[in-house]
């Protein structure tokens, strides 16, 4: 299974990153989770088939993870589309999709889809099934409009991924990337703490604290519990807890050292061990 960032920048454009989305494709799945202003021509510039994405998650409804959703829609539909297409997300999505429809293309929202479309709303800690994906919401804190705001945990093909979506710190990250395969946060400052969004550097103080409390596996699981590649994946998380792969958010100031990977991460491979 593979993970791209398709855009993992702000609001703002901030160091000429695009906005929120990711791309994950495996054997049995191929979705995207927010698709922010700029997603369509950030997918078409990393040739991303359009048409083979069966599902979007949506995580809250800011521009910049919300509203490529017409760009997206309308490409679908001129480019004749037949694939089912689920999108997902906050409770109140179809309303606010047919919101942003009308201001951006008026009459679009009431245009009858070449193919079918459905709009889910997701629940709080309630798992819902598309397919092979299962898909988790946990509730975040992200300030008072362009909510509900939800982190998701999703389980695809024997993996687990979690996304903190955009959030101040809460609690409820920690049974979100408990045991994940790929921890994705968002990290908006680097020491500073600002209201509704996480630094990197709070981020950090909450993974040692929760690691601390992790046990050791018994070594006969380590030997032979699991198969090469759960062993490693079960290993690493035990150990380490969850991986940050890389924020979301800007870079440090060129003054202090970058923790982060360059922009795009490009593989997130069940059987890499590089870590
Ligand atoms: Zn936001």
């Amino acid at each position: 299974m593979q993970l791209r960032f398709v855009g993992c920048g702000d609001a703002f454009g901030s160091g000429g990153r695009l906005n929120t989305c990711f791309h994950v494709s495996g054997r049995e799945t191929n979705f995207l989770i927010d698709c922010g202003a700029s997603a369509l021509p950030a997918l078409k510039r990393l040739e991303i088939a359009r048409d083979d994405i069966d599902l979007i998650l949506i995580t809250h409804f800011h521009g910049d993870h919300f509203a490529g959703l017409p760009f997206l829609l309308l490409d679908a539909q001129f480019s004749r589309r037949t694939r089912p297409l689920t999108i997902a997300g906050p409770q109140g999505i179809a309303t606010r999709l047919a919101q942003l429809m009308e201001a951006l293309f008026e009459h679009s929202s009431k245009t009858k889809q070449r193919f079918e479309l459905e709009v889910v709303e997701l629940a709080p800690e309630q798992s819902k099934t598309f397919g092979a994906v299962t898909v988790t919401p946990y509730p975040v804190v992200h300030g008072e409009s362009g909510g509900p705001f939800l982190a998701y945990r999703v389980q695809a093909e024997g993996r687990t991924l979690a996304y903190s979506a955009d959030t101040e710190w809460t609690d409820t990250l920690i049974p979100l990337a408990r045991g994940a395969d790929l921890f994705i946060a968002e990290a908006y400052m680097y020491e500073k703490v600002v209201k509704n969004h996480l630094s990197l550097k709070t981020l950090e103080q909450h993974l040692r604290r929760h690691r601390r409390k992790t046990p050791r596996p018994h070594p006969y699981e380590r030997r032979h519990a699991l198969a090469p590649g759960q062993y490693f994946a079960s290993r690493r998380r035990r150990r380490h807890g969850p991986r940050i792969l890389r924020c979301t958010r800007p870079f440090p100031p060129r003054s202090t050292p970058a923790r982060c990977s360059p922009s795009p991460v490009p593989r997130w491979s069940r059987t890499s061990r590089r870590r």
